[in-house]
């Protein structure tokens, strides 16, 4: 790849010179949002509810973002384009913005806004023949009521101690329960387990992200003709359930062969969740906004 553009409020800047001030409330406090969104050979995956899903966390946090949503659609494009990428991985930051070392937010006068594309890096491929272990860590998921996981927020402490206790165990993934004790998410990835012809994820108010892939994989799952349900389960569940996988973004559908020392299914990635990949993973090129072939406006989604 030759140069790294980023675009920084309002301009394309290069890399090295793409920085922020250190009385940003992102750096100070993790207030903002952001989004990960992936291009699969020019074609941006769901970019439509991407943003959806960033302008209502900005909502949620009462945070304004200096673009419309479509500005912020054709803002992406612009910096893949700029980027001269096919496939690749999008970060867009909305931070609130320079203020004092104070907490208010209404001191920040104007959100800073980062988007930056990188050629990606994909996951090992033999761990999609293999199949991951997790564990179940300590660290609860935030509550709903106190810190909304439906925010995309650039507080991400709650997922880096999950991270934190699945690198102490050895693994690269974990487990996240609710504050009852209801199997909620991964650090970074929905959660699924089949049990003969029925899937289930845990519902939205578990206490999890609302990912994009888990969407879509409800939808291909239903279409399928599983009986897919979102519905609260437990790590006895878990434990027992012929397949488990995860979904996001980064990682597509994988399938987990071992969580907490017990073994899933047959220890492999099992056949139903081999198939949601497939099906995915066909998807992902033909559903979504075109890059360089078509106006950005068009067959958004
Ligand atoms: N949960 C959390 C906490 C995440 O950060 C992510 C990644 N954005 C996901 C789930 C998966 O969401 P998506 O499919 O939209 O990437």
């Amino acid at each position: 790849m030759g140069e790294q553009w980023i675009y920084l409020n309002d301009q394309f800047v290069k890399k090295e010179d793409a920085k922020i001030s250190v009385y940003d409330h992102g750096f100070l406090y993790g207030d903002g949002v952001f989004e990960g969104i992936r291009v699969y050979d020019g074609n941006v995956f769901r970019l439509r509810e991407h943003i959806d899903r960033l302008y209502q966390s900005a909502k949620s946090i009462m945070l304004k973002i200096p673009y419309s949503e479509e500005e912020f659609i054709d803002l992406i494009v612009q910096t893949i384009e700029k980027n001269n990428l096919r496939d690749a991985y999008i970060r867009p930051v909305v931070s609130r913005g320079v203020g004092d070392l104070g907490l208010d937010p209404f001191n920040c006068k104007r959100a800073n806004v980062v988007i930056i594309a990188e050629p990606l890096s994909i996951f090992p491929k033999e761990l999609y023949e293999t199949g991951i272990e997790i564990v179940t860590v300590a660290t609860r998921r935030n509550r709903p009521d106190v810190l909304s996981p439906k925010v995309k927020s650039l507080n991400y402490l709650n997922n880096i101690l999950v991270k934190l206790e699945a690198h102490l165990a050895n693994v690269s993934e974990a487990l996240m329960l609710n504050d009852q004790g209801y199997v909620a998410e991964g650090s970074a990835d929905n959660v699924f387990i089949i049990k003969g012809n029925k899937i289930l994820t845990p519902p939205g108010y578990i206490g999890a992200l609302e990912g994009i892939t888990r969407s879509v994989i409800i939808e291909i799952a239903t279409n399928l003709g599983y009986e897919m349900k979102e519905e609260p389960f437990t790590r006895h569940d878990v434990y027992t359930a012929d397949e488990v996988f995860l979904t996001g973004t980064a990682a597509e559908v994988i399938a987990v062969v071992k969580v907490d020392g017990r073994v899933i299914g047959d220890g492999i990635p099992g056949q139903h969740t081999q198939k949601l990949l497939k099906v995915f993973r066909e998807k992902v090129v033909s559903d979504g906004v075109k890059v360089y072939s078509a106006p950005t406006n068009v067959n958004v989604g």
